[in-house]
């Protein structure tokens, strides 16, 4: 199967905050899709609800400016303000609508593995798998790694034809493409980060340099951080 090779990808997350982990895998997806860029796209409100006892995320326009500062000297990464310039709850569909007409072709959107096998779950989904290209990228303890076509719904798997021991699959009828790629991923999470600052413990190796000053300096994950 032969996958088109794209010049612009857009890599999701909440960012709360931009840790080593994102970098990293951003670099190593970059390098194997030969993308020319790759937009980090930070969410300017998730559609899912926070787990119980999980304070409010940072505000999305400095999750935005730390990742500005994040990928200010990585050539072939950047910052895309997208969702926080519609506002509202960020629902991948109607990004990657956006993108796909600015394009005039399928982006490529990349996600965690952990992210890809709630996909079924996201807003219109059938939708989403036939306007843009899916990398899926490993992740490590997340489970057990389950098959591309295990995350979807026996529904939205029949949209595909599988290849390379389901690894890899192309929609019938859109043509757009799902591809797993397999990367040397950092044990990083926001999560930990959080926790981490909360707890005042060291976060630096965690961060990426040019931003570790600014988060610990916003105070935001060190106060008010126990529920109430
Ligand atoms: P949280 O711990 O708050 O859930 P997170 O570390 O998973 O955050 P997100 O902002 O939710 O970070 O992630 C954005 C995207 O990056 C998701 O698709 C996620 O799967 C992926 N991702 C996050 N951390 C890593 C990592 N260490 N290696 C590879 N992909 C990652």
């Amino acid at each position: 199967m032969t996958l088109a090779r794209a010049g612009t990808g857009f890599f999701g997350g909440a960012f709360d905050p931009v840790h080593r982990g994102h970098l990293q895998a951003a670099a190593a997806l970059r390098g194997r899709l030969g993308l020319q860029k790759l937009w980090l796209l930070p969410c300017a409100e998730s559609p899912f609800p926070r787990r119980t006892g999980e304070p409010p995320p940072a505000p999305a326009k400095l999750r935005l400016q730390w990742l500005r500062q994040a990928t200010q000297q990585r050539s072939g990464l950047g910052a895309c303000g997208l969702e926080l310039e519609r506002g509202g709850p960020s629902y991948t569909v109607d990004t990657m609508r956006i993108l796909r007409e600015r394009l005039g072709a399928p982006p490529v959107f990349a996600v965690g593995s952990d992210a890809f096998a709630a996909i079924a779950k996201w807003r219109e989904p059938r939708a989403l798998l036939g306007l843009c290209n899916i990398a899926v990228l490993s992740r490590p303890a997340r489970g057990a790694a389950r098959g591309l076509a295990e995350c979807l719904s026996a529904e939205l798997a029949r949209d595909f034809e599988f290849a390379a021991g389901g690894e890899q699959a192309r929609h019938r009828s859109a043509g757009t493409w799902l591809r797993r790629i397999a990367i040397a991923p950092l044990d990083i999470s926001s999560t930990q980060v959080r926790r981490r600052i909360r707890r005042g413990e060291p976060v630096r190796c965690l961060l990426p340099a040019a931003v570790a000053d600014a988060v610990l300096a916003s105070g935001h994950y060190a106060r008010a951080r126990e529920p109430a």
